[in-house]
């Protein structure tokens, strides 16, 4: 059985003296920490060697073999994890979705994040759903508010109650339309009424990915809108598909074994069909846990959050 470790990485920042520092980041220092227990616990492997140990010849990893992801484009990743690698020799995959580059948008999800970042009690923001809620229940046939959030409120791994409400119901739950509408208020009114601006400062340029690239980073698809692409129907998992390979192409990716990285993990059969289609050598999801190369769909490999692994200093010897 050969087991592979791969390792889910979102936002990486000097988080205590950030504008943000309440975000729910990974804190520089502990990313540092995080690199050297990776280093005496494993060995880094590039996403070339991945492909190749997946593809026909099932070519042989390292002894405990650790892949390291890094979902959303964020600029943190050019200005901190960017120069660690380096110094480790080590490759990071990156996985920027096309529309926060091209188009300078912050995605929904990102801009909960900030949201609830910098609003201090999430109850305040229970109470703004509510009543935003309550002036259309009717016209959408919503549940009582209490009824939803006994539904969403539990089970998170990471969340109170009052968050894990606010972000089920605004990042799935509640009508599309409704909720986009709900968050981009919210957003500029406790964050940043400039969203062009705010984008430029999330997200890496297209000449940071490039750079990315220069230095030996591998970078794949993470869609173009990061949608829950198991939500779409089938021409528009393609146009998604499709327009990101474009995307891709154009900072001088190859298309010859790319790799998905799903938005949320969302995929289904429709979505494998058409990457298989299209010569994808490797999907990742967020399924939690190690991923057994000798069992396992290459499309469909679980990830470990960074959250799942150490991140102190080392003890001492
Ligand atoms: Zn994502």
């Amino acid at each position: 059985m050969q087991n592979l470790t791969i390792v889910m990485y979102h936002y990486v920042r000097p988080l205590a003296e950030s504008r943000y520092p309440a975000l729910k980041a990974l804190e520089l220092d502990s990313f540092r920490n995080q690199l050297a227990y990776i280093d005496r616990n494993y060995n880094v492997i590039d996403m070339e060697q991945l492909i190749a140990a997946v593809g026909p010849d099932e070519e042989p990893l390292p002894e405990r073999p650790l892949l390291l992801t890094f979902d959303d484009g964020y600029r943190d990743h050019f200005q901190h994890v960017l120069p660690l690698l380096r110094a480790r020799s080590w490759q990071g995959s990156f996985f920027p979705p096309a529309c926060s580059v091209v188009d300078r948008r912050v995605l929904d999800v990102n801009k909960l994040h900030f949201v609830l970042a910098s609003v201090v009690d999430p109850e305040v923001l229970v109470k703004y759903v509510y009543d935003a809620m309550d002036e259309v229940r009717d016209d959408y046939g919503l549940e009582t508010n209490e009824a939803m959030f006994a539904r969403l409120s539990s089970d998170s791994r990471y969340d109170d109650p009052c968050t894990t409400f606010v972000k089920r119901a605004l990042q799935r739950e509640l009508p599309e339309a409704f909720r986009m509408n709900l968050v981009d208020k919210l957003f500029s009114r406790y964050v940043s009424s400039d969203e062009q601006d705010f984008a430029g400062d999330l997200y890496m340029a297209e000449q940071q990915l490039t750079e990315l690239l220069d230095a030996g980073m591998f970078i794949g698809s993470h869609g173009c809108q990061h949608y829950w692409l198991n939500s779409l129907d089938r021409q528009a998992q393609i146009e998604e598909v499709d327009n990101s390979l474009v995307f891709l192409e154009d900072l001088g990716v190859s298309r010859k074994d790319w790799v998905m990285c799903y938005p949320y993990g969302g995929y289904d059969e429709s979505l494998l069909g058409i990457l298989r289609s299209r010569g994808c050598a490797v999907g990742l999801t967020t399924e939690v846990r190690l991923a057994d190369l000798d069992s396992c769909d290459p499309l469909t490999l679980p990830r470990l959050d960074t959250n799942d692994l150490p991140s102190a200093p080392a003890p001492p010897e």
